[in-house]
């Protein structure tokens, strides 16, 4: 089977650049879609506090038998635990959730502006990761101003910033701040939630290449070295989104696919989630 390429963080740590989104997996669906998608071979499962189910994801992954050294687990610290105490019960309390002694990547989930506390939290993450309870420490919905500021006042530059990033909504300000700041992109609803699937130049597109909508797209996320988690409780489907090793698109297809950003912004945005 073809290996999943890796991205090096600014931490020297290494991140499969294909992994497995659990969000809105319901506790009944959670443990057999993410056994489903180690099977198949995914070895990278991104998680949250809020998503409800990292009980199921460490269920899932103890089931598996796979050796924690193999497997890749980010999850993330919710909105309301920003402040330093919650912070690091809230960690805690994940980790439990989970059943690990540590996850490989923790993240701020959203900097909620108006409640300005996320440096307080990004101290927080600086300290939960010197506790060995993190590998990686990042942030995810930071815009510009946000990443700047957690970069001046921490003492660690975030290894990554989680940000929704599709075929129509390409961000390429924000993308371009991360690589300025040696931060790497992880995109979050990669496929559009579904939507960018039945654009017109990626169905053509998949049609040339004999893939799905869905394999072009993922395939374009890593040829721009993006890191990204599709996700999907279909079997059939958790293994197409992982077909994508084995093909290249075109330099212009490539660009095609560059082309079609709308701005099209599907989920909240950042600086009005609070
Ligand atoms: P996505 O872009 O991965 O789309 C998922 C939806 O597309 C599925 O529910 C399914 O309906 C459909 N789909 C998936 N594979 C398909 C296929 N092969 N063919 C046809 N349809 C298919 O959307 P997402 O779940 O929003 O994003 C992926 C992951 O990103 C989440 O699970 C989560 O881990 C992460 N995420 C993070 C944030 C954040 O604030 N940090 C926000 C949203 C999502």
């Amino acid at each position: 089977m073809t290996q999943v390429p890796t991205v090096t963080l600014n931490d020297g740590a290494r991140i499969p650049q294909l992994g497995f989104g659990v969000w809105q997996v319901s506790t009944e669906d959670i443990i057999p879609a993410v056994s489903k998608a180690l099977e198949v071979g995914y070895r990278h499962i991104d998680t949250a506090a809020i998503y409800g189910n990292e009980e199921g994801v460490g269920r899932a992954i103890a089931d598996s038998g796979i050796p924690r050294e193999e497997l890749y687990v980010t999850t993330k610290l919710w909105n309301a635990n920003h402040r330093h105490d919650a912070a690091i019960a809230a960690a805690q309390e994940s980790l439990d959730k989970l059943g690990l002694d540590y996850v490989d990547l923790y993240l701020i989930h959203w900097p909620t502006p108006a409640k300005n506390d996320y440096v307080e939290a990004w101290q927080a993450l600086e300290e939960i990761q010197s506790k060995g309870w993190t590998r990686s420490i990042g942030v995810s919905n930071f815009q510009q101003n946000q990443l700047r500021r957690v970069v001046a006042e921490g003492s660690v530059v975030p290894a990554v910033n989680q940000i929704e990033l599709h075929p129509t909504f390409t961000q390429t300000a924000l993308v371009a701040v991360n690589n300025e700041l040696g931060i790497k992109t992880e995109a979050w609803s990669p496929l559009g939630q579904s939507e960018d699937l039945t654009n017109e130049t990626i169905a053509g597109l998949a049609k040339s290449y004999d893939r799905t909508p869905a394999q072009v797209i993922i395939r374009w996320h890593l040829q721009k070295g993006y890191i990204v988690f599709p996700k999907s409780v279909t079997a059939s489907r958790i293994e197409e989104n992982f077909g994508v090793l084995d093909f290249d698109l075109s330099g212009a297809d490539v660009a095609a696919i560059d082309a079609l950003d709308q701005g099209n912004r599907i989920g909240g945005h950042p600086d009005e989630v609070n």
